[in-house]
């Protein structure tokens, strides 16, 4: 977007599976009860909530700091019960972080005695597997809590905070909530209806490196976001960006042979289709967010009314966004579900195309409609 590359990456990654080898230090051995299976074991529960601090581009260029808890990340506990066998995951069901407020309460009941060597809570920054946030090399960011160790009750570990290099990455984790909650698909878990088994949803992948200037690119042929620097700073740069990805599942994978849209911006043209689908990224965002604008990683942003440094047509990315946010929100009743289903079921590579498709997903077409569309100079 805007001064940010955003074009779609053809080059092929790489993606290196890796996790966070913890060393283990040399921790008190338990003594084992004679008899052990005398002993009743109890739940032993490590509990404690993940927050993160984060420069809020939404707020003004200032971007001040503000802190928020990590949604819905997939919790694991780990651990070994004797001192000799090796750590491994212990919960067998899956855990999320509370969405209310960052909150973790992982559990296990040793087998043979009355307390564990040693355990820790690991959260990563991946959701079921509908999407993560990973490094550089294709690792999924994670947080480890310290290891405790012989532990024979249940222990608060507090409010935590991730590494302070790795809060951008949470940040745009975090903001992969707003996207997937109002996906709009009653039919499944996935992001699109046209992915019907929850165990075989696509995952979107957000790979964000620190050290580069800030950019923006989806790659389709890798499900794959890409942000670089400052760029999770800005919510509606991260749900855009999400928002190609979104599209593409809509269409089932298939997505529009885009012309002329290595650059672009909201208020200048480019061509139908650029202003199409980057209009969809724009107002999704807008849509989730609540707000009618765009705004950078820099904070700066740019309203979508028709304003004196518009072009006109439907070739401006702010014209059809201000039109699509405009229709959902006065004429197809607050809401854009019926927009996403129409998207579940056709190949749309125009919003003249959508809009003259909108009656067979029963959204109007009628005068309101149509004068919608001329307060942005679109005339159909
Ligand atoms: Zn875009």
């Amino acid at each position: 977007m805007h001064q940010a590359k955003d074009r779609f990456l053809l080059k092929r990654l790489v993606l290196a599976g890796c996790g966070v080898a913890l060393t283990a230090a040399a921790a008190l051995s338990i003594s084992l009860l004679s008899g052990g299976a005398s002993a009743a074991s109890e739940k032993i529960c490590l509990t404690g909530s993940l927050h993160f601090d984060y420069r809020s581009a939404e707020s003004g260029p200032e971007k001040p700091w503000q802190t928020r808890p990590v949604r819905n990340a997939n919790v694991e506990l780990w651990g070994r019960e004797g001192a000799l066998g090796s750590a491994r995951k212990l919960n067998t069901q899956a855990l999320f972080t509370d969405v209310a407020n960052g909150g973790f309460k992982a559990c296990y009941t040793p087998e043979r005695s009355r307390a564990m060597d040693m355990m820790w809570v690991r959260v990563s920054a991946e959701s079921s597997r509908l999407w993560k946030v990973t490094n550089g090399k294709g690792a999924t960011f994670t947080w480890n809590s310290p290891i405790q160790t012989a532990v024979s009750a249940s222990r608060s570990l507090g409010t935590r905070r991730p590494r302070s290099g790795d809060m951008r990455a949470w940040h745009a984790f975090d903001t992969g909530n707003e996207l997937w909650w109002k996906r709009g698909n009653p039919k499944s878990n996935c992001w699109s209806a046209r992915e019907t088994d929850d165990n075989e949803c696509t995952e979107l992948t957000m790979q964000w490196v620190s050290s580069a200037p800030s950019g923006t690119v989806y790659d389709p042929q890798h499900n794959t976001v890409h942000l670089t620097g400052d760029a999770p700073d800005s919510e509606h740069t991260v749900l855009h960006e999400s928002a190609h990805f979104l599209q593409h599942r809509l269409f089932g994978g298939w997505f529009p042979q885009v012309t002329r849209c290595i650059r672009h911006w909201v208020d200048k043209a480019s061509s139908e289709t650029c202003a199409w689908t980057e209009a969809f990224a724009d107002s999704a965002a807008a849509y989730v967010l609540g707000d009618y604008r765009y705004v950078g990683p820099n904070g700066i942003p740019i309203s979508f009314a028709h304003g004196p440094t518009y072009d006109d047509g439907d070739t401006v990315q702010g014209n059809v966004g201000g039109s699509l946010l405009d229709l959902w929100r006065n004429v197809d009743g607050g809401t854009w579900n019926r927009t996403i289903a129409l998207l579940s079921t056709h190949n749309i590579s125009t919003f003249r195309e959508y809009f003259t498709l909108r009656p067979t997903a029963h959204l109007v077409t009628d005068d309101k409609a149509r004068q919608i569309l001329r307060n942005h100079t679109i005339n159909y």
